[in-house]
């Protein structure tokens, strides 16, 4: 298993450090990982004047998989927008053509305080959502800020999907309902937009291949209600890009904690680029105290749908909830009763766990 291991910035090579530890102990155990590491984002711009420096984006194309940790950092806010760390995140995204994007919304029994919602609301919420990263309104043609005749100006974005950009997101989505409790929503806002009455149409005939997985469909603005009115209805969500931008930051909220939630964007061939939901956190970085169980968990999803390996990847879920469990917390979930540690500690905790 070939890894490109990208830190970026600020907290990110504190957290990847503890997931480098992760594979090194699995390693021991007989899984062959090969791990080079690459800068990105500011990291990038600083070393190669580039957030995303050409070998970084040869090793993450050799690679079977890219393990990153966060982009960013007020050092880099007023660079020209081309060289900031961002950039280098949505290129090589791209480059990737990492279109399906996995952001689990679960929420450990352990941390039921996190979450502003009503503890009945939310006990056991264990969501997948699946977002199309790579079409939609974000990329469409035209767009633009132009000046009309009248010389009243005038901004345009273009919502377009083509059959099979939905095709291939709607077949993840069913595979991975598959692999779950079989119970899929589409999100679109058909009753309005043209684009997602396709939408409807492609997931409805794609999931004619998967009998056994119930397939329902919702409206964004019921969805976003749903989603916090009655979360636990839900099993797996797959939406398009705009609406998935969304609806995934309102379902990671409803566990609380930034700090715990991993995610994967996938190709079509299950490559993937594996990251923490959350960013490069520059107020807490380089002082030991980051959470680094989202970027831990990121390392489980790969063993789960890059390299198939269900075993492993319950192993590290397993030893993540075992360390919760004996009361161990970062300062971002810590509450009276539990033990305070370090980010390096937890890393720690994990590997004893394993
Ligand atoms: P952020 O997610 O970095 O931080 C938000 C808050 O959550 C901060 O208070 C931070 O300390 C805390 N936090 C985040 N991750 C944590 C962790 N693992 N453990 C403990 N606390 C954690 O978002 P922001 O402050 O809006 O952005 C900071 C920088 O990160 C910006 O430059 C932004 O562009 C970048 N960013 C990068 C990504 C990415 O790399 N995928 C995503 C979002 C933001």
């Amino acid at each position: 298993m070939k890894i490109a291991v990208l830190p970026g910035d600020g907290i990110g090579p504190e957290i990847i450090a503890q997931a480098v530890k992760v594979m090194k102990a699995l390693s021991s155990d007989g899984l062959k990982f090969e791990m080079e590491e690459a800068a990105i984002g500011g990291a990038g711009y600083d070393t190669a004047g580039d957030p995303l420096p050409e070998a970084t984006m040869k090793l993450a194309t050799d690679s079977d998989a890219v393990l990153l940790g966060a982009v960013g950092g007020w050092q880099y806010d007023t660079l020209p927008r081309p060289m900031r760390p961002e950039q280098g995140l949505l290129r090589i995204r791209k480059g990737l053509n990492a279109f399906a994007n996995l952001r689990p919304a679960l929420l450990y029994p352990e941390l039921a305080n996190a979450s502003t919602l009503k503890p009945e609301v939310v006990a056991g919420l264990d969501i997948m959502i699946i977002r199309e990263l790579t079409g939609d309104i974000y990329f469409g043609q035209p767009r633009g800020i132009s000046t009309l005749p009248s010389g009243e100006r005038e901004g345009i974005n273009t919502m377009r999907y083509s059959e099979s950009e939905i095709r291939r997101i709607a077949k993840v989505a069913c595979e991975i309902a598959m692999k779950r409790n079989k119970k899929l929503c589409s999100v679109d806002k058909a009753n309005v937009l043209e684009t997602t009455d396709l939408w409807r149409q492609v997931v409805i005939e794609v999931a004619k291949d998967y009998p056994q997985v119930e397939l329902s469909h919702q409206y964004v603005d019921n969805a976003a209600m749903q989603l916090v009115r009655n979360p636990k209805q839900f099993d797996v969500i797959v939406t398009g890009n705009i609406f998935g931008d969304i609806l995934s930051d309102e379902a990671s909220m409803l566990t609380g904690s930034i700090g715990m939630l991993p995610s994967a964007s996938l190709d079509a061939n299950n490559k993937g680029l594996y990251e923490p939901s959350h960013g490069s956190a520059p107020d807490i970085a380089g002082q030991d105290i980051a959470n680094p169980l989202a970027t831990i968990l990121s390392v489980a999803m790969m063993m789960r749908y890059t390299f198939n390996d269900e075993t492993t990847a319950q192993r590290i879920e397993g030893a993540v909830k075992k360390v919760l469990a004996s009361g161990l917390r970062t300062g971002d979930i810590f509450e009276p009763g539990t033990q305070k540690i370090a980010c390096s500690a937890m890393g720690d905790a994990v590997v004893a766990a394993l």
